[in-house]
């Protein structure tokens, strides 16, 4: 069996040689998942700086609503990884969500955590993301242990897929991402609490604000269940343009009594 997997790879590898999506390269003996951005590049990838409110898209600190928008949108933020404009993650989302190729999702995953973890101080959102999480750094715990009590559990939900659209793909590009996510950070993924019941339009075909949220509104449904009462909520999802999408799947969790609902995405459009 060994030698078949061994077979299999090589001649994949002579027919579709996997090259490195920032520096052409191709590198043997690792696995798939890690040769589609190599070590380097993947550090070369920018990081996003700038993280806004999700309603009014003005500077916030970390994607944190402002307190004069609470009352307009279902999100407590939204956590932008990277910037759309980087050409090695543009590039990457789109081989993974319209080339199929699954192993990408891996090295944004890397991206995601990456830009989580390098901030000079941890935010609200921290507190959601790493309440499982807790990470030696010399002498001093990263986070703190004691404020775990504190914290109701955090759930990762990737923004699903319509029916016809997942059978079309064959996964849910959120899910994968949500997946190594929650594996880094110790967290749950459910897939099936949260679905899309719309087949919507893409967003990014619709120009206006307006229409967007039109176009979006009543596509998810929160299957019935008491599981997600008092829990936090992290969407994950590649892309947003406007969080009109992050912010309708919000409102369904909020009535089915979840806490705090915060957007995580790979990048802004
Ligand atoms: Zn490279
Ligand atoms: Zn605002």
């Amino acid at each position: 069996m060994k030698n078949v997997i061994y077979l299999k790879n090589f001649v994949l590898d002579v027919l579709f040689p996997i090259k490195c999506l920032g520096c052409g390269k191709e590198f043997e003996g690792l696995e798939a998942k890690e040769r589609w951005i190599c070590k380097q590049c993947l550090e070369k990838i920018v990081m996003r700086k700038r993280q806004v409110c999700p309603f009014c898209e003005k500077d916030s600190d970390n994607g944190k609503t402002h307190h004069e928008c609470q009352k307009k949108t279902f999100l407590s933020g939204v956590w932008v990884a990277s910037e759309y404009s980087d050409d090695v993650i543009s590039e990457a989302i789109h081989k993974l969500k319209f080339n199929f190729i699954k192993d990408i999702s891996f090295p944004i995953s890397k991206v995601v955590t990456k830009s989580i973890l390098q901030v000079d101080e941890f935010s609200d959102f921290h507190d959601l993301i790493l309440s499982e999480f807790s990470q030696d750094s010399g002498e001093e715990k990263i986070y703190k242990d004691d404020r775990k009590n504190e914290i109701s559990e955090t759930i990762l939900i990737p923004v699903p897929l319509h029916k016809k659209r997942y059978n079309w793909r064959g996964f849910n590009q959120a899910f994968l991402l949500s997946e190594y996510i929650s594996d880094e950070f110790h967290l749950r993924v459910n897939e099936n609490l949260l679905i899309r019941q719309k087949n919507t339009k893409p967003q990014t075909k619709i120009k206006s604000m307006e229409k967007r949220r039109e176009n979006i509104k009543g596509a998810f449904s929160v299957v019935e269940n008491d599981f997600l009462k008092n829990k936090n909520v992290i969407i994950v999802d590649d892309v947003c343009t406007t969080s009109a999408t992050l912010n309708e799947c919000a409102k369904k969790l909020k009535s089915s009594g979840v806490k705090d609902v915060w957007g995580l995405v790979v990048a802004r459009r």
